[in-house]
Order: structure tokens, then C-alpha cells, then sequence
């Protein structure tokens, strides 16, 4: 179902601890969406394209479809809209600075983690500010993509302002280019109750994970620091908490196909 007209930014507001992840678990268990042909997501002499609006949404949302494709000698090509430097405001443990570099650092770590060699692109988007910038971000993806193409990236309805504007501009390139994109819920996860009808789920697919992809995308996820351990400067709490990081840690990532 196509999410209704009454549907509007205040019912995906991103507070307090979320759906958990066993409920979710357990309505996804019993409602799995038909899986998807990863050889025909990466095949077509295309390239396979994860756009992440942060630093971390990348593992978050195709951490496992990565390491599946490294296990099979193919590798996606991975877009770093921002690098994330807003996530920790009036920090003096993180200054601005020191955390975009640690960040980008992080997910250098995390990718050689999942699939090392992976080809990685910095667009140095302001955080925070995508959607001031969607225009300019929609013609530098299509620049970058091509007819045979499959990208994936965060839910045009996501929650997330930034996720939400990367999946408007992905969304804009594809047309203009004709490759064929899919959506992935990253903080829907959090603000949906289990089984959501608002979701698309008539146009969901799930990808499985397996044991090794799983604990691979564990471990890369472990690389996140800067967002998974809380701030004494500012007394803030982890940005992605234990909790986030369960809910995208089923055995199968679910795609919204175009
Ligand atoms: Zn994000």
C-alpha cells in the first residue's frame, strides 16, 4: 500500500526509543517479502550504486547486500552525500572538523570490513542542509549514473530530512538516466509501528542475509563509534543506540523496489 494522502512529516517524527526490534522481528518473520535475485540487482554490465546521506546509512541500509556481493568478487560503488558533521552539536569532544574526518575514517574502516576495494565517492553535501541542495545533488548523481544502472538509498519517506532529500534526488536522477532505483527504510524502522500499512509493502523485497553477511555487517557497524558511544562533553546520548543498530540487524534487509 502506497503510503495515504494524511500521511505528513509529523507521523514520522524520530523520538524516543522507537518500535523495538523484536516486534518488528516478529512481524517481519511472519510477513517476509518475496526475496530478491541479487545476481539480477548487480548484473546487466550496470553498476550496482548504495547512496548514503551519512556516514554509517550505508551499512545501514545494504551493509549486508555489500558483503553478499564481495562474497561473490563484485563490489558496489558507494556515494557519501555529507560527511556527516552535524551529528554532534556544540560537541568539543567532536568539533566539526575533527568529526567529519572521523567519520569518513569510519566508514573506510566499516567497508574494508565488508568488502574491501569498494569505489567510494564523497559529494561533501552540508549535513543537515541535503534538501537546500537537492537540485545540484540530483544532476551530480545523474552524472554519475547510467542507463543500466540500480541504485539504492534511504526511503523517500524515511523521516530522516536528509534521507528523505537523498531519496527525492536519487529518485530525480534515476528518471532523468533510466536506472532503476530502490528505497530502503533506515529510521522508518524506528518511528513505524510493526507492519505499518502506511509502508509500500506491495512493492517490498527482501534480500537474505545469511550467517556470515549478517556478522559481517555486525562488525562493520561496530566501526561507527563516533555515533554508537555517547558524548560526555554535551552529555549526549549515543546518536545510533544499541537499539537502532537491532532493529537493522535482522537476517535480510528489505528494499522497496521502484
Ligand atoms: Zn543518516
Amino acid at each position: 500500500m502506497e503510503p495515504v494522502n494524511t500521511f505528513t512529516e509529523h507521523d514520522r517524527l524520530i523520538q524516543g526509543s522507537g518500535t523495538t526490534a523484536a516486534d518488528w522481528r516478529h512481524w517481519l518473520d511472519a510477513h517476509l517479502p518475496p526475496a530478491v535475485d541479487i545476481d539480477a540487482l548487480s548484473a546487466a554490465h550496470g553498476t550496482l550504486w548504495v547512496v548514503a546521506p551519512h556516514p554509517d546509512d550505508e551499512v545501514l541500509l545494504a551493509g549486508g547486500l555489500l558483503a553478499l556481493l564481495a562474497q561473490r568478487g563484485r563490489l558496489a560503488h558507494v556515494v557519501a552525500v555529507t560527511d556527516g558533521e552535524a551529528s554532534h552539536p556544540r560537541s568539543t569532544r567532536w568539533p566539526v572538523d575533527a568529526l567529519a574526518a572521523a567519520r569518513r575514517e569510519e566508514t573506510a574502516r566499516a567497508l574494508a570490513q565488508l568488502a574491501p576495494g569498494t569505489p567510494l565517492q564523497r559529494l561533501g553535501v552540508p549535513d543537515g542542509g541535503v534538501a537546500k541542495h537537492e537540485r545540484d545533488l540530483a544532476i551530480r548523481l545523474a552524472s554519475l549514473f547510467g542507463p543500466r544502472d540500480v541504485v539504492l538509498t534511504t526511503w523517500r519517506l524515511d523521516g530522516h530530512p536528509d534521507h528523505e532529500a537523498t531519496g527525492r534526488a536519487c529518485a530525480s536522477a534515476c528518471r532523468l538516466r533510466g536506472a532503476r532505483l530502490y528505497e530502503v527504510p533506515v529510521w522508518a524502522w524506528h518511528w513505524a509501528p510493526a507492519g505499518d500499512p502506511r509502508l509500500p509493502w506491495t512493492r517490498a523485497v527482501s534480500v537474505p542475509l545469511g550467517a556470515q553477511a549478517l556478522e559481517s555487517k555486525r562488525l562493520a557497524l561496530l566501526q561507527y563509534t563516533s555515533q554508537t558511544e555517547p558524548d560526555p562533553s554535551t552529555g549526549a546520548s549515543p546518536v545510533l543506540p544499541g537499539t537502532a543498530i537491532a532493529r537493522l540487524l535482522h537476517p535480510y534487509e528489505i528494499l522497496f523496489s521502484p
